[in-house]
Protein backbone atom coordinates (compact mmCIF):
# COMPACT_ATOMS: atom_id res chain seq x y z
CA UNK A 1 0.00 0.00 0.00
CA UNK A 2 1.80 3.19 -0.68
CA UNK A 3 1.82 6.81 1.57
CA UNK A 4 -0.40 8.24 0.16
CA UNK A 5 -3.76 5.37 0.53
CA UNK A 6 -1.97 4.84 4.08
CA UNK A 7 -2.22 8.49 5.21
CA UNK A 8 -5.63 9.51 3.65
CA UNK A 9 -7.01 5.85 5.23
CA UNK A 10 -6.19 7.55 9.01
CA UNK A 11 -7.40 11.19 7.59
CA UNK A 12 -10.16 12.36 9.13
CA UNK A 13 -12.34 14.68 6.85
CA UNK A 14 -13.74 17.09 8.32
CA UNK A 15 -17.22 17.13 6.19
CA UNK A 16 -18.62 20.46 8.36
CA UNK A 17 -16.22 22.38 7.03
CA UNK A 18 -15.73 20.57 3.89
CA UNK A 19 -15.48 23.05 0.67
CA UNK A 20 -19.57 23.79 -0.76
CA UNK A 21 -18.59 22.19 -4.31
CA UNK A 22 -17.31 19.16 -2.52
CA UNK A 23 -20.42 19.10 0.15
CA UNK A 24 -22.74 16.59 -2.22
CA UNK A 25 -19.38 14.00 -1.62
CA UNK A 26 -19.05 11.61 1.14
CA UNK A 27 -15.83 11.46 3.12
CA UNK A 28 -14.62 7.86 1.16
CA UNK A 29 -15.42 10.19 -1.99
CA UNK A 30 -13.45 12.52 -1.32
CA UNK A 31 -10.43 10.78 0.15
CA UNK A 32 -11.05 8.43 -3.37
CA UNK A 33 -10.64 11.77 -5.50
CA UNK A 34 -7.68 13.11 -3.46
CA UNK A 35 -6.17 9.77 -4.18
CA UNK A 36 -7.00 9.86 -7.69
CA UNK A 37 -6.28 12.96 -8.27
CA UNK A 38 -2.65 12.03 -7.18
CA UNK A 39 -2.18 8.85 -8.36
CA UNK A 40 -4.04 7.51 -11.11
CA UNK A 41 -4.08 8.30 -15.10
CA UNK A 42 -7.72 10.02 -15.04
CA UNK A 43 -7.20 13.33 -16.52
CA UNK A 44 -8.51 16.35 -14.03
CA UNK A 45 -11.23 17.37 -16.41
CA UNK A 46 -12.40 13.78 -16.36
CA UNK A 47 -12.26 13.67 -12.59
CA UNK A 48 -14.41 16.91 -12.37
CA UNK A 49 -17.23 15.49 -14.53
CA UNK A 50 -17.17 11.76 -12.87
CA UNK A 51 -17.55 13.59 -9.41
CA UNK A 52 -19.84 16.28 -10.85
CA UNK A 53 -17.95 19.03 -9.47
CA UNK A 54 -18.44 22.38 -10.80
CA UNK A 55 -14.75 23.59 -10.73
CA UNK A 56 -11.67 24.24 -13.84
CA UNK A 57 -9.41 21.49 -13.86
CA UNK A 58 -6.61 24.16 -12.48
CA UNK A 59 -8.78 24.85 -9.35
CA UNK A 60 -9.88 21.48 -8.41
CA UNK A 61 -6.97 20.80 -5.70
CA UNK A 62 -7.51 24.08 -3.64
CA UNK A 63 -10.98 22.67 -2.76
CA UNK A 64 -9.23 19.29 -1.20
CA UNK A 65 -9.99 19.82 2.71
CA UNK A 66 -6.89 21.42 4.52
CA UNK A 67 -5.05 18.86 7.20
CA UNK A 68 -4.36 20.36 10.67
CA UNK A 69 -1.27 20.66 11.63
CA UNK A 70 -1.05 19.49 14.94
CA UNK A 71 2.17 20.52 16.22
CA UNK A 72 1.77 24.30 15.37
CA UNK A 73 -0.97 27.17 16.43
CA UNK A 74 -0.97 30.75 14.53
CA UNK A 75 1.27 32.79 16.97
CA UNK A 76 -1.04 35.55 16.17
CA UNK A 77 -4.73 34.18 16.08
CA UNK A 78 -3.56 31.41 18.44
CA UNK A 79 -5.81 28.48 16.56
CA UNK A 80 -4.18 25.57 14.73
CA UNK A 81 -2.06 25.78 10.63
CA UNK A 82 -3.03 23.75 8.23
CA UNK A 83 -1.12 22.59 5.24
CA UNK A 84 -3.02 22.92 2.39
CA UNK A 85 -2.39 20.67 -1.20
CA UNK A 86 -0.56 21.14 -3.79
CA UNK A 87 -1.57 21.22 -7.41
CA UNK A 88 -0.28 17.76 -8.97
CA UNK A 89 2.36 19.39 -11.26
CA UNK A 90 4.08 21.41 -8.15
CA UNK A 91 7.03 19.93 -6.41
CA UNK A 92 7.31 22.72 -3.77
CA UNK A 93 6.37 21.90 -0.45
CA UNK A 94 4.12 23.61 0.97
CA UNK A 95 4.33 25.62 4.28
CA UNK A 96 1.88 25.02 7.03
CA UNK A 97 -0.89 28.22 7.33
CA UNK A 98 -3.18 29.70 9.40
CA UNK A 99 -6.66 29.99 7.91
CA UNK A 100 -7.86 33.08 9.68
CA UNK A 101 -4.96 35.30 9.09
CA UNK A 102 -2.83 33.87 6.09
CA UNK A 103 0.14 33.55 8.15
CA UNK A 104 2.45 30.63 7.14
CA UNK A 105 4.91 28.87 8.98
CA UNK A 106 8.00 30.11 7.02
CA UNK A 107 10.77 32.94 8.00
CA UNK A 108 9.84 35.50 4.72
CA UNK A 109 5.87 35.30 5.77
CA UNK A 110 4.22 38.27 4.25
CA UNK A 111 0.95 38.27 6.54
CA UNK A 112 -0.14 41.41 8.72
CA UNK A 113 1.51 40.07 11.91
CA UNK A 114 4.81 39.35 10.54
CA UNK A 115 5.38 42.20 8.73
CA UNK A 116 4.52 44.17 11.74
CA UNK A 117 6.87 42.31 14.29
CA UNK A 118 9.80 42.31 12.09
CA UNK A 119 9.40 46.01 11.73
CA UNK A 120 8.91 46.20 15.46
CA UNK A 121 12.25 44.11 15.62
CA UNK A 122 14.04 46.14 12.94
CA UNK A 123 13.21 49.67 14.86
CA UNK A 124 14.72 47.95 17.98
CA UNK A 125 18.03 46.63 16.47
CA UNK A 126 18.12 50.67 14.88
CA UNK A 127 17.73 52.31 18.43
CA UNK A 128 20.02 49.50 19.77
CA UNK A 129 22.74 50.57 16.84
CA UNK A 130 22.13 54.64 17.55
CA UNK A 131 22.92 53.68 20.93
CA UNK A 132 26.72 52.34 20.68
CA UNK A 133 27.39 54.75 18.01
CA UNK A 134 26.20 57.41 20.57
CA UNK A 135 28.74 56.13 23.30
CA UNK A 136 31.62 54.54 20.71
CA UNK A 137 31.79 58.28 18.70
CA UNK A 138 30.60 60.18 21.18
CA UNK A 139 32.86 63.57 21.24
CA UNK A 140 34.36 64.48 24.58
CA UNK A 141 36.37 67.69 23.13
CA UNK A 142 35.56 69.95 20.07
CA UNK A 143 39.06 71.12 20.46
CA UNK A 144 40.44 73.19 18.72
CA UNK A 145 43.74 71.09 18.73
CA UNK A 146 46.07 73.87 16.91
CA UNK A 147 46.55 77.44 17.27
CA UNK A 148 45.94 79.47 13.64
CA UNK A 149 49.94 80.21 13.64
CA UNK A 150 50.91 76.77 13.66
CA UNK A 151 48.45 75.39 10.70
CA UNK A 152 49.81 74.30 6.96
CA UNK A 153 48.49 75.95 4.08
CA UNK A 154 47.46 72.18 3.07
CA UNK A 155 44.97 72.43 6.29
CA UNK A 156 43.78 75.89 5.48
CA UNK A 157 42.91 75.77 2.19
CA UNK A 158 41.11 72.15 3.09
CA UNK A 159 39.61 73.25 6.15
CA UNK A 160 37.90 76.98 4.15
CA UNK A 161 36.65 74.53 1.40
CA UNK A 162 35.07 71.86 4.01
CA UNK A 163 33.61 74.71 6.14
CA UNK A 164 32.02 76.72 3.65
CA UNK A 165 30.60 74.07 1.01
CA UNK A 166 29.38 70.99 3.29
CA UNK A 167 28.90 72.71 6.77
CA UNK A 168 25.96 73.86 8.15
CA UNK A 169 24.32 75.89 11.33
CA UNK A 170 24.49 72.85 13.25
CA UNK A 171 28.26 72.30 12.70
CA UNK A 172 27.77 69.42 10.79
CA UNK A 173 29.24 69.05 6.90
CA UNK A 174 29.06 66.09 4.77
CA UNK A 175 29.94 65.01 1.53
CA UNK A 176 26.44 64.20 0.86
CA UNK A 177 25.55 67.90 1.10
CA UNK A 178 24.09 69.27 -2.22
CA UNK A 179 26.91 71.64 -3.45
CA UNK A 180 26.04 73.92 -6.46
CA UNK A 181 30.03 73.56 -7.34
CA UNK A 182 32.03 70.49 -6.74
CA UNK A 183 34.20 70.24 -3.61
CA UNK A 184 37.68 68.86 -5.64
CA UNK A 185 37.50 68.46 -9.60
CA UNK A 186 35.31 65.65 -10.48
CA UNK A 187 35.31 65.04 -6.84
CA UNK A 188 38.34 63.20 -7.05
CA UNK A 189 39.80 64.63 -4.36
CA UNK A 190 36.84 64.87 -1.90
CA UNK A 191 38.06 61.71 0.46
CA UNK A 192 41.96 63.38 0.01
CA UNK A 193 40.63 66.49 1.64
CA UNK A 194 38.36 64.38 4.60
CA UNK A 195 40.95 62.18 4.96
CA UNK A 196 43.28 64.93 5.44
CA UNK A 197 41.02 66.67 7.82
CA UNK A 198 40.23 63.56 9.76
CA UNK A 199 43.68 62.60 10.23
CA UNK A 200 45.07 66.06 11.67
CA UNK A 201 41.83 66.32 14.39
CA UNK A 202 40.01 68.99 12.81
CA UNK A 203 36.88 67.18 11.88
CA UNK A 204 35.02 63.48 13.21
CA UNK A 205 32.52 61.53 12.54
CA UNK A 206 29.61 62.68 14.44
CA UNK A 207 27.03 60.34 15.99
CA UNK A 208 24.36 62.92 14.41
CA UNK A 209 25.65 60.90 10.87
CA UNK A 210 22.53 58.90 9.14
CA UNK A 211 22.95 55.71 10.67
CA UNK A 212 23.56 53.63 7.16
CA UNK A 213 27.08 55.55 7.62
CA UNK A 214 28.40 53.07 9.82
CA UNK A 215 29.15 49.35 9.71
CA UNK A 216 28.83 46.83 11.98
CA UNK A 217 30.73 43.15 12.83
CA UNK A 218 28.57 40.56 13.06
CA UNK A 219 28.52 41.21 17.13
CA UNK A 220 26.84 44.56 16.85
CA UNK A 221 30.51 46.13 17.54
CA UNK A 222 31.34 49.44 15.17
CA UNK A 223 33.51 48.37 12.44
CA UNK A 224 34.12 51.71 10.65
CA UNK A 225 32.29 53.62 8.39
CA UNK A 226 31.32 54.65 5.35
CA UNK A 227 33.49 58.09 4.55
CA UNK A 228 31.16 59.56 1.59
CA UNK A 229 28.26 59.24 3.51
CA UNK A 230 29.36 60.47 7.12
CA UNK A 231 28.84 63.68 8.32
CA UNK A 232 31.41 65.08 10.83
CA UNK A 233 31.62 67.68 13.22
CA UNK A 234 34.03 70.14 12.78
CA UNK A 235 36.59 70.18 15.82
CA UNK A 236 37.40 73.96 15.93
CA UNK A 237 35.60 74.52 19.13
CA UNK A 238 32.14 73.75 20.67
CA UNK A 239 28.96 75.07 18.78
CA UNK A 240 29.19 77.01 15.37
CA UNK A 241 29.88 80.03 17.04
CA UNK A 242 33.48 79.53 17.90
CA UNK A 243 33.97 77.16 14.93
CA UNK A 244 33.00 80.06 12.77
CA UNK A 245 35.14 82.79 14.48
CA UNK A 246 38.17 80.39 13.99
CA UNK A 247 37.72 80.49 10.40
CA UNK A 248 37.39 83.96 10.32
CA UNK A 249 40.77 84.45 11.86
CA UNK A 250 42.43 81.92 8.72
CA UNK A 251 39.89 84.35 6.67
CA UNK A 252 41.68 87.43 8.02
CA UNK A 253 44.83 86.09 7.62
CA UNK A 254 44.30 86.47 3.79
CA UNK A 255 42.60 89.75 3.68
CA UNK A 256 45.39 91.49 5.37
CA UNK A 257 48.09 89.76 2.79
CA UNK A 258 49.81 88.73 6.33
CA UNK A 259 50.00 85.14 6.47
CA UNK A 260 53.44 83.19 6.93
CA UNK A 261 55.80 82.98 4.40
CA UNK A 262 56.16 79.66 4.18
CA UNK A 263 52.10 79.30 3.14
CA UNK A 264 53.15 80.48 -0.50
CA UNK A 265 55.31 78.13 -1.49
CA UNK A 266 52.44 75.58 -0.17
CA UNK A 267 50.12 77.24 -2.00
CA UNK A 268 51.78 77.17 -5.44
CA UNK A 269 51.93 73.32 -4.47
CA UNK A 270 48.38 72.88 -4.10
CA UNK A 271 48.05 74.62 -7.35
CA UNK A 272 50.03 71.97 -9.69
CA UNK A 273 48.25 69.10 -7.85
CA UNK A 274 44.66 70.94 -8.64
CA UNK A 275 45.70 71.68 -12.52
CA UNK A 276 46.67 68.27 -12.35
CA UNK A 277 43.88 66.91 -10.90
CA UNK A 278 41.83 68.94 -13.36
CA UNK A 279 43.81 67.33 -16.08
CA UNK A 280 42.79 64.25 -15.02
CA UNK A 281 38.71 64.61 -14.64
CA UNK A 282 39.21 66.03 -18.54
CA UNK A 283 40.57 62.81 -19.57
CA UNK A 284 38.39 60.73 -18.27
CA UNK A 285 35.53 62.81 -19.03
CA UNK A 286 37.01 62.76 -22.90
CA UNK A 287 37.55 58.67 -22.38
CA UNK A 288 34.07 58.53 -21.35
CA UNK A 289 32.68 60.22 -24.44
CA UNK A 290 33.69 57.19 -26.38
CA UNK A 291 32.79 54.39 -23.85
CA UNK A 292 36.56 54.16 -22.92
CA UNK A 293 37.75 53.45 -19.12
CA UNK A 294 40.83 56.52 -18.79
CA UNK A 295 43.89 54.97 -17.55
CA UNK A 296 44.26 57.17 -14.32
CA UNK A 297 47.23 55.85 -13.04
CA UNK A 298 51.28 56.53 -12.06
CA UNK A 299 51.93 56.98 -15.83
CA UNK A 300 49.22 59.22 -16.87
CA UNK A 301 49.66 61.24 -13.56
CA UNK A 302 53.54 61.21 -14.33
CA UNK A 303 53.00 62.36 -18.25
CA UNK A 304 50.47 65.28 -17.02
CA UNK A 305 53.38 65.85 -14.30
CA UNK A 306 55.69 66.67 -17.08
CA UNK A 307 53.33 68.68 -19.59
CA UNK A 308 52.23 70.92 -16.90
CA UNK A 309 55.96 71.80 -16.59
CA UNK A 310 55.51 73.57 -19.87
CA UNK A 311 52.01 73.77 -20.68
CA UNK A 312 48.79 75.22 -18.81
CA UNK A 313 45.73 73.43 -18.13
CA UNK A 314 43.79 75.01 -20.71
CA UNK A 315 46.90 74.52 -23.48
CA UNK A 316 46.64 70.48 -22.23
CA UNK A 317 42.77 70.30 -22.98
CA UNK A 318 42.84 70.00 -26.62
CA UNK A 319 45.59 66.85 -26.38
CA UNK A 320 43.50 65.44 -24.75
CA UNK A 321 40.87 65.96 -26.55
CA UNK A 322 42.50 65.01 -29.62
CA UNK A 323 43.96 61.87 -28.32
CA UNK A 324 40.73 60.54 -27.24
CA UNK A 325 39.26 60.87 -30.52
CA UNK A 326 42.66 59.14 -32.16
CA UNK A 327 41.82 56.38 -29.12
CA UNK A 328 37.79 56.24 -31.27
CA UNK A 329 39.20 55.88 -34.60
CA UNK A 330 42.26 53.75 -33.62
CA UNK A 331 39.36 51.22 -32.48
CA UNK A 332 37.19 51.39 -35.06
CA UNK A 333 40.50 50.31 -37.44
CA UNK A 334 39.07 47.50 -39.83
CA UNK A 335 42.79 45.86 -40.87
CA UNK A 336 43.42 44.97 -36.85
CA UNK A 337 41.69 43.98 -33.52
CA UNK A 338 41.99 46.47 -30.93
CA UNK A 339 40.55 45.98 -27.62
CA UNK A 340 38.38 49.35 -25.71
CA UNK A 341 41.32 49.16 -23.02
CA UNK A 342 44.01 49.65 -25.51
CA UNK A 343 42.20 52.26 -27.06
CA UNK A 344 42.36 53.85 -23.80
CA UNK A 345 45.46 53.51 -23.19
CA UNK A 346 46.98 54.93 -26.37
CA UNK A 347 45.49 58.27 -24.82
CA UNK A 348 48.54 58.22 -22.80
CA UNK A 349 51.37 58.23 -25.24
CA UNK A 350 48.88 60.73 -27.95
CA UNK A 351 48.86 63.20 -25.48
CA UNK A 352 52.67 63.38 -24.92
CA UNK A 353 53.66 63.15 -28.41
CA UNK A 354 51.23 65.80 -29.55
CA UNK A 355 52.76 68.13 -26.74
CA UNK A 356 56.29 67.13 -27.92
CA UNK A 357 55.36 68.00 -31.47
CA UNK A 358 53.79 70.84 -30.80
CA UNK A 359 57.26 72.53 -28.90
CA UNK A 360 59.16 70.98 -31.44
CA UNK A 361 57.80 72.24 -34.48
CA UNK A 362 56.69 75.57 -32.99
CA UNK A 363 53.17 75.44 -33.48
CA UNK A 364 51.01 78.12 -32.06
CA UNK A 365 48.98 76.57 -29.25
CA UNK A 366 45.61 76.06 -29.14
CA UNK A 367 44.10 76.91 -25.46
CA UNK A 368 40.35 75.40 -24.31
CA UNK A 369 37.84 76.89 -22.15
CA UNK A 370 36.73 74.76 -19.22
CA UNK A 371 33.77 72.27 -20.17
CA UNK A 372 30.40 72.41 -19.14
CA UNK A 373 30.69 69.17 -17.59
CA UNK A 374 33.76 69.64 -15.61
CA UNK A 375 32.85 72.37 -14.01
CA UNK A 376 35.31 74.80 -11.50
CA UNK A 377 35.65 73.39 -8.20
CA UNK A 378 35.51 74.55 -4.72
CA UNK A 379 39.44 74.37 -4.30
CA UNK A 380 40.49 76.19 -7.36
CA UNK A 381 37.66 78.77 -6.45
CA UNK A 382 39.36 79.30 -2.66
CA UNK A 383 42.82 78.48 -3.67
CA UNK A 384 42.68 81.00 -6.95
CA UNK A 385 40.86 83.50 -5.56
CA UNK A 386 40.71 83.50 -2.19
CA UNK A 387 44.22 82.63 -1.67
CA UNK A 388 46.34 83.12 -4.23
CA UNK A 389 44.03 86.21 -5.73
CA UNK A 390 45.19 85.23 -8.98
CA UNK A 391 41.30 83.89 -10.33
CA UNK A 392 40.57 81.84 -13.10
CA UNK A 393 44.02 83.01 -14.54
CA UNK A 394 45.54 80.19 -13.15
CA UNK A 395 43.91 78.12 -15.70
CA UNK A 396 45.62 79.84 -18.56
CA UNK A 397 49.13 79.76 -16.67
CA UNK A 398 51.86 77.67 -16.85
CA UNK A 399 52.07 77.50 -12.71
CA UNK A 400 55.35 76.24 -12.65
CA UNK A 401 56.45 79.41 -14.23
CA UNK A 402 54.16 82.29 -13.28
CA UNK A 403 53.58 81.18 -9.19
CA UNK A 404 57.05 79.30 -8.74
CA UNK A 405 59.61 82.62 -10.08
ZN1 LIG B 1 -3.45 33.56 12.20
ZN1 LIG C 1 3.06 35.48 9.13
Amino acid sequence: MDKLLEFLNLLEVPLYNLDKKLSHLSEEDVKKLIYNYYMSDISVAELTELYSIDIYPGGLFQLFPAIEDKEHECPYCRCPLYFKWPSKTSISYQDACCLSCGHTDHEYCRCDGCMKMRSHLEKERKSKEKDVIISYYKIDDYGPFHRVDDLTARDVVYLLMFYRCCVDETNLGSLQRLMEIPLTPGGTLDLVVIEHLLKNKFIAPSPEADIRAFIFDENMKPSGYVREFMSYSVLLGEGIASVDRYIRDIEEMFYQQSYPASWYDELCDLSYMLALHECLEYFDHCARKYGFKAPLGEKTRGMFKTLLKTFSVSEIFPFIWSAASSAAAFYKRVDIHISKSQAANSMVGNCQRRAEKTLSEGWQRKKYKRDRECPRSAFSEILHDFCLKIGESAFDMVLADSLLE
